[in-house]
This record gives structure tokens, sequence and C-alpha cells, in this order.
């Protein structure tokens, strides 16, 4: 699953470019760095790879869901329809621009319930966020008659999701933005870094200048630029865009390997009749990171867990119904607003509600979900293996139970 299983020389000799010139920063120093822009060839070959016009990297993908927020003029008044099952860096980013998150349920798919959308839309509504969640995707075609009904943004929070497709487009690229994390554990890695992907040109120029401070990148002089409007630095380095760089000429065959371990890893699982798959909305567009099932009630799914544990082979398995990190029930920080800043208290009561609002929907589904991460590293035996000790643990728990009852 994540790019820092194959780390290697490849990774070294692009850093080593870089500290080779000494010229560790994106911008400037045109003559000793020596032709090394180990950013601009990343954004570059980003845009060869997805297939969009334009790409800004930046410091991380909290980072860059936060500018493509403000480059779609998102703030003050509007409201995000974003998923109850996601990472804490999609509200985050929202809070961060002073719009306002609103959580509604998933389905199945294990991303934003299209009719739950539709019933969360208010004149305040500005846009629909999806998350690609663990590899695979929403339902784009709805969510963006969505949109076009009511004149909405589409943000595609596609940091989970790097080379998965839909309907032939590359998620990340088919909103008006859409963002990919390169941290530690996603697909491919720059160590700490993200993109802000688009067709839009005046999304891109505003992306670009957001994250250095404002800068029109217009001179040949930094010091000369003009600031147009206020940003920020949330600029990438020059070492983190040379990891990435070495990654993504790596990732068709991260990609390769993922769907083969999983492929197998699904066929396992299917022999058990009680195991259900999350539904996918493009099964070919899968980046198959992940398997995520289902078990018939939340009492198995539970007591699976458990086994799993019991077995010193829980590692890899996901059960974020119960996670900190990732599903609404855990997000008691969020339910009671507690920033260090103090929010407008209209803010502060809409992100408040959420501590009362309802998501049994929610919690039907991910109460019965687990996801298994695939490994890159997996050798065929380690791999059989995997298949075995969990059909083994499920059914045992299956049969433990049908003697309970
Ligand atoms: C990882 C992740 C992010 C944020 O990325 P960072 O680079 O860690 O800031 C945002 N959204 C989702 C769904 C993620 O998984």
């Amino acid at each position: 699953m994540p790019g820092y299983e194959h780390f290697g020389k490849e990774e070294i000799k692009e850093v080593n470019d870089v500290l080779e010139t000494g010229i560790l920063m994106r911008y400037g120093f045109d003559g000793p760095r020596k032709g090394i822009w180990k950013a601009k060839e990343l954004e570059q070959a980003i845009c060869e790879s997805f297939g969009c016009k334009h790409a800004q990297l930046l410091s991380s993908g909290t980072a860059a869901l936060t500018t493509a927020m403000s480059a779609l003029g998102i703030g003050y008044g509007d409201e995000v329809i974003l998923p109850s099952f996601t990472f804490v860096a999609s509200f985050e980013a929202v809070l961060s621009v002073g719009a306002i998150p609103v959580f509604v349920d998933v389905d199945d798919t294990l991303t934003l319930d299209p009719e739950a959308v539709r019933n969360a839309i208010t004149p305040k509504t500005k846009c629909i966020m999806p998350v690609h969640m663990c590899g695979s995707m929403a339902d784009l075609d709805a969510l963006q008659a969505i949109c076009n009904e009511h004149q909405l943004v589409l943000l595609e929070d596609a940091c989970q999701s790097i080379g998965g497709t839909y309907k032939g487009k590359k998620l990340g690229t088919i909103g008006h933005a859409g963002t990919f994390s390169f941290d530690f554990v996603k697909t491919i890695t720059c160590a700490e870094g993200g993109v802000v992907m688009t067709n839009r040109e005046e999304v891109y120029i505003a992306s670009d200048g957001y994250t250095d401070h404002g800068h029109d990148h217009k001179g040949v002089d930094r010091g000369a630029d003009l600031h147009p409007f206020i940003g920020y630095n949330f600029r990438i380095s020059e070492l983190h865009a040379a990891v990435g760089l070495a990654q993504i000429k790596k990732l068709d065959t991260f990609l390769a390997i993922q769907k083969k371990n999983h492929t197998a890893l699904k066929n396992a699982l299917a022999q058990i009749p009680e195991v259900s798959f999350r539904r996918i909305p493009d099964e070919s567009g899968d980046s198959c990171t992940f398997l995520s099932w289902f078990l018939p009630t939340e009492e198995a799914t539970k007591a699976v867990v458990a086994e799993l544990k019991a077995q010193n082979i829980l590692a890899g398995n996901f059960y974020w119904f119960v996670n900190n990190w990732h599903y609404i029930s855990k997000w008691d920080h969020l339910k009671h607003a507690i920033t260090l800043n103090s929010l407008h208290p209209d803010l502060k009561a809409a992100v408040m509600h959420h501590a009362t609002k309802d998501f049994a929907a929610s919690d039907a589904i991910m109460s019965r979900c687990i996801s298994t991460a695939i490994g890159l590293m997996w050798t065929d035996e380690q791999l059989k293996n995997k298949c075995d000790q969990m059909v083994a643990v499920i059914q045992k728990v299956l049969n433990e139970q049908k003697v309970a009852v």
C-alpha cells in the first residue's frame, strides 16, 4: 500500500541531485541550481500521469485542501458537505478557511451517499467534497449531477486514491479541483507533501500564489514579485519533491502489485457466503490499496476483530468504526468545537450541532466494515498465508456465533 515500502536507490539518486547543488528551495537561485528543478519536474510528471492541465505541489495534503478551497473562493458563511467517514484533515481544512463543515452519511461505497448529500443542501451550500476513501471512489456521476443542478463546486479529496480512476478519468482530476497527499503512508510519498490538481487556469494561478505568500511569480526577481492577494507559506521543498519524483516513476508498478494481491485476497474471502464487499461505482478504477469487506452484523465484525487480535494478525486490518482519526463517532474535539483560537459563534454552533446529529445510517455500514491494507512486498507465500489465516478466523467466528444462536 504505501510507497515507503519500495524506498531505494532511485529516491537516493533524486535527493542527491538536489544535495549536490545545495539549493533546497523550489523557487529562485536560477544560476546555482544548475538546471535542477525537482518540484517543477514533479508537477509536470503529475500532469502527464493523471491527465490534468495544472498541478501545484505543496507541503501536505491538508495544505492542498486548504489551498484548493481558498482558490475556489470557499470561505466565511459557506457550507461544505463532506462524509462522516474520512480523515480529520478534510474538516480541518474546511475550518481553516472559515467555512462550515456539514457531515452527511456514507453508504456501502464508504463514501458520500448522494441522497444524504441532496438532503443536506441549503442556500448556504457552496461545495461538495467527496473523499475517495481507501483507494476507491465516490459515485461521481451522481454527485456531479447534484453540483450542476445547484451550481456547487466539486472538490475531490483524493488523498487516499492515487492512481484510481472513474470511467477512464483519474480520481482527483474530475471535479473543479482535486487533491492528493504524499505523506509517508500514502500510495506514493514525498515524506510530506501534497498537490492540488485542476483543469482551470484561474484555480491554478490562485493556488500557485496562495502557497507562496501571494507571490505572482511573474518576475525573474522574487523580491520584485507582486502580491495580488494575501497568501501563506505551504511550499514544498526540493528535497521532498525529489523523493516524489522517484516514487511517481514507480506508481504503475505499485498499482499492478496492489491489483494482483487484492484480487487474490478478494477471491479467498469471497468463498465465505456471509462476507460481502464494498460497492465500487466503477470496479475497474479501484486503486486496490485496500480490500474493504463487510460481515452481516456488528457483533460478528467485532468478534472477528477480537479474534484477529488474539491471533496476533490484526495488523493491516482496520476497523474504522472505533478509529480515532477516521470516523465521526470518535471526534469529540470536533463535536465540542475545541479550537485554540476562537471561532465565530455561528460557526461554532454549526460545528457543535454534529454532537446530536444522527449518523445511524453510517453506523450501520461502518460497524460491519473491515478494510485490509494490501501490501506491496508480500511474497506469494505470505499472501497465501494471509488469505488462509483470514478465512480461518472469519469461519471460526461465524461458526461460534451459529452455535451461540
Ligand atoms: C492523508 C489524508 C489527508 C491529508 O494529507 P496530509 O498530507 O497527511 O496532510 C487528507 N485527506 C485524506 C482522506 C487523507 O487520507
